[in-house]
């Protein structure tokens, strides 16, 4: 899967998952994956036979020596720059080892699911718990709270869904909702299976066939902005003419000035650049021969 880490967005943003139980003697499995217009894609596996920080970080940093320099788009030496991950204290401890200068992230859905449910067990079970429990919680504001998310380059994933999308691709789709007979078997359909599995959604979105083309979120959606509210500045660079200001947008790091562009999430006015100058997104599902063609390379090349 070392193909993956050619795609600009695995050096930016890096969603981790993990699930037990995946053979008879209880392996835990870690999927790290990075956001593209397939949904995630593999980026690493972790096998661990138990779960604790020294031997994630373990992992991890067997992982870095795997990838090389080239990994992560180029950031191998330093892991991607934000790393989204559940609220699980020793996967993040292992990260912070691993990889110091990536800022890790929470989950924000678990975050504030989690936050409901155990403010409300704390307040039936003592009050003074319930405060050090908000002290804790609003110490770490950084890593949950939406509103401090806008200089971060999360392209619009706040979540952690496309992990957990692909941990359920994992149980039902390559396990069949079985466990594997033991470590050797768990590796070999990791291996085969996975690869043959992303390596065929790949080539199904090029060609336009997945399910997926009816999720507007990756669909180009220009907002009627003609051609002419667009003005190309450089090769790559872009004018946008709104209905009450203009934006600018960067075509080689798929950014805008608009608010939701800003983090890097698909926009109408990256959506009309895309449309009228056939430029390349990674954002987006392709709607031309190149974006397909950009897409097909990810599988020209699995298996080296
Ligand atoms: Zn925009």
């Amino acid at each position: 899967m070392k193909i993956v880490h050619q795609l600009k967005h695995s050096g930016e943003l890096c969603f981790i998952d993990s699930s037990g139980n995946m053979d008879r003697e209880n392996c835990r499995v870690f999927l790290l994956l990075t956001h593209s217009c397939a949904g995630g894609l593999p980026l690493g596996i972790l096998l661990c036979q138990s779960e604790d920080e020294q031997t994630i970080a373990q992992g991890l940093e067997q992982l870095r020596q795997v990838v090389g320099e080239k990994g992560f788009a180029g950031r191998g030496h330093e892991w991607p720059q934000l790393v989204i991950t559940d609220d699980c204290r020793a996967e993040r401890g292992a990260l912070g080892k691993a990889f110091p200068k990536a800022t890790l992230l929470l989950c924000s859905f678990h975050k504030q699911f989690g936050a409901r449910q155990e403010g409300i067990h704390a307040v039936a079970a003592r009050y003074e718990k319930f405060l050090r429990y908000l002290d804790r919680l609003y110490a770490r504001r950084e890593c949950w709270a939406l509103s401090y998310r806008g200089s971060f380059l999360t392209r619009g994933n706040n979540t952690n869904n496309c992990a957990e999308a692909a941990m359920r691709v994992l149980k039902d789709n390559i396990l069949q909702r079985t466990k594997a007979f033991n470590l050797p078997q768990l590796f070999d359909l990791l291996t085969s299976r996975l690869e043959t599995y992303y390596e065929a959604r790949i080539v199904d979105v090029a060609l336009g066939h997945w399910e997926s083309f009816q999720r507007a979120k990756f669909l180009p959606q220009d907002g009627n902005i003609a051609a002419l509210r667009i003005q190309q500045i450089e090769v790559k660079k872009f004018v946008v003419k709104g209905s009450t200001q203009t934006y600018d947008v960067d075509m080689d790091l798929e950014l805008c000035s608009c608010p939701a562009g800003q983090t890097g999430a698909p926009c109408k006015h990256q959506a009309a650049v895309v449309k009228h100058y056939s430029c390349l997104s990674h954002s987006f599902l392709p709607i031309n021969p190149e974006m397909r063609a950009e897409l097909m390379k990810l599988t020209s090349d699995w298996h080296s």
